[in-house]
């Protein structure tokens, strides 16, 4: 039998901070430097600064000067924030399990165990369990009903 995980595995694309869509709704129309908004969300400043605003291109006050200062609006952060989640929820959506395929939230990504068990729930819903074949989390999703 060929192995599963020969093959190329697909990446899922990446997700906003949980903690920008909770704590996020808190922010004003203001200008926030990075500090006060890792303080409120309770995020790093770092993930702030070179992850959303270096790589992701989220908003931030026009800078006269290339050395000034980052601020950024704390309403158009949180909408950004929202946008971005629900564009990735919709290319999810549009690119779902295959039968075979478990989705890893350690690895971000679909992937095919070698084998799973399937308990049934309470209510009567099949569930599969596995580990995942990259990292060795476990990993589990609902069978399809039939
Ligand atoms: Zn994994």
């Amino acid at each position: 039998m060929r192995k599963q995980n020969d093959k190329p595995q697909k990446r899922l694309e990446e997700d906003v901070h949980p903690n920008l869509l909770s704590k996020g709704k808190k922010l004003l129309d203001m200008y926030y430097t990075v500090q006060e908004l890792a303080e409120t969300l309770d995020l790093n400043p770092r993930y702030i600064r070179e992850y959303l605003v270096g790589r992701k291109g989220a908003p931030q006050k026009e800078k006269v000067n290339p050395k000034d200062r980052v601020f950024i609006n704390g309403k158009e952060l949180y909408e950004w924030a929202n946008k971005f989640h629900n564009e990735k929820l919709a290319r999810q959506k549009s690119n779902p399990l295959k039968d075979e395929e478990f989705l890893c939230c350690k690895c971000q990504q679909h992937v095919v165990p070698e084998n799973y068990t399937v308990t049934i729930t309470k209510s009567g819903v099949r569930s599969r369990n596995a580990f995942c074949p990259i990292c060795g989390s476990k990993i589990f999703r609902y069978e399809k009903g039939k």
